[in-house]
């Protein structure tokens, strides 16, 4: 196995040795230390940009691998992003790695973390056919989406079955909506959602998959949120040009041009082997103000530590966690001259 190399992918400056004072210049901070970086950074979507980007400002060497399929793949923009409203999701990532490439102490690697050990200070990052030290590590792994076992929900996952009404309401406003519900789990959430979907549209029809009642008690409420409920399981879900229909098991359809829906989330297997602590819903737990996880040196920004889940809220997180880092790493007395 080769080491990646902090100081490889840019000009090798000549630079002064360090002298004994802690400031040390974004130039010197290029060229210091090769075998380490500051931060390794996993996952390369709105989090993982975002916290490149704050930390490569601050001159922090930083190496962002990136590989595997991204959460919004089959969505064809990026709504509700201040300045990126409809970017396509390529397009956002290809405009932020662009903008990444001024900052000389950043580098982006097409490559997928097998795994991560070791501890605070010095964590051993396996890319497999290479390993990178690191510091510190951010993981913006985002969530793997499990697609529901209905015939035609994976097809239809992304472009007429979506989770926000922020990313995709506004362009089906006042059409036909859905709401399917697939487990207990979702009941507490589903009468205000309802009445929060009633906003964008007047037709909201609420669906439940095989084995899942309503309670009498919240069908009367999502019924008094102005939503009609289906009184029997929806068995197939087909496409019909860029709507769809809902084929009940009364044998009634029901045709909708968007359906809500909130699959169960599973982290990636880098991050279940870590065994970090996780929330009561099975994020990763962090510091609110740090985004640290329980494990001292890792920490986690974007949809991998919360259900409130969007682009930019991501991004806003990655770069939290990113400068928590900068303090960290500028306040290590052990990194003094680094
Ligand atoms: C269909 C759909 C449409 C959406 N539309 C919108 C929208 O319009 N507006 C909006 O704000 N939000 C939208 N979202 C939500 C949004 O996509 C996410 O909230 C956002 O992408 C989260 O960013 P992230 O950086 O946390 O994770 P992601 O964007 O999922 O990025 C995680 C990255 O980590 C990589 N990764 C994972 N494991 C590893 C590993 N071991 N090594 C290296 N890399 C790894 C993944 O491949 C991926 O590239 C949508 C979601 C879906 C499912």
């Amino acid at each position: 196995m080769t080491t990646i190399d902090p100081a490889d992918h840019r000009q090798n400056l000549a630079l002064p040795a360090f002298g004994p004072h802690s400031y040390v210049s974004c130039m010197q901070r290029t060229n210091a230390d090769r075998e380490t970086w500051d931060v390794v950074i996993v996952g390369g979507g709105p989090a993982g940009l975002s916290a490149a980007l704050t930390l490569g400002r601050a001159c922090r060497r930083v190496l962002l691998c990136d590989a595997g399929p991204r959460r919004n793949a089959a969505a064809a923009h990026i709504h509700n992003f201040v300045t990126r409203d409809g970017t396509s999701p390529d397009e956002f990532r290809s405009i932020a790695r662009k903008q990444l490439e001024r900052y000389a102490t950043v580098q982006v690697l097409d490559s997928g973390v097998r795994r991560i050990e070791g501890s605070r200070g010095a964590f051993e990052v396996d890319l497999g056919e290479s390993v990178a030290m690191a510091r510190r590590v951010v993981l913006c792994t985002g969530m793997v989406d499990e697609m529901l076992s209905l015939p035609g929900f994976d097809a239809l996952w992304g472009e007429s079955i979506v989770q926000c009404p922020y990313c995709h309401g506004w362009e089906l406003r006042d059409q036909r909506w859905g709401v399917l519900v697939h487990s207990p789990e979702t009941f507490d959430h589903l009468a205000p959602f309802a009445a929060m979907l009633r906003g964008w549209t007047q037709v909201v029809h609420v669906l439940t998959t095989e084995g899942v009642q309503l309670p009498d008690a919240l069908r009367a409420q999502l019924r008094e949120a102005g939503a009609a409920v289906s009184t029997t399981a929806t068995l197939r879900l087909s496409p019909n040009g860029s709507s769809l229909d809902a084929e009940l098991a009364s044998g009634e359809s029901v045709a909708l041009d968007l359906l809500f829906a909130h699959p169960p989330q599973h982290h990636v297997p880098l991050v279940r082997g870590l065994e970090l602590e996780l929330d009561p819903a099975g994020y990763l737990k962090v510091d609110p103000n740090t985004q640290a996880t329980s494990t001292p040196g890792i920490h986690a920004a974007g949809d991998a530590t919360t259900r409130m889940q969007s682009a930019i809220l991501g991004a806003a997180a990655g770069a939290k966690a990113g400068a928590a880092l900068n303090l960290d790493l500028a306040t290590d007395p052990t990194l003094r001259g680094l």
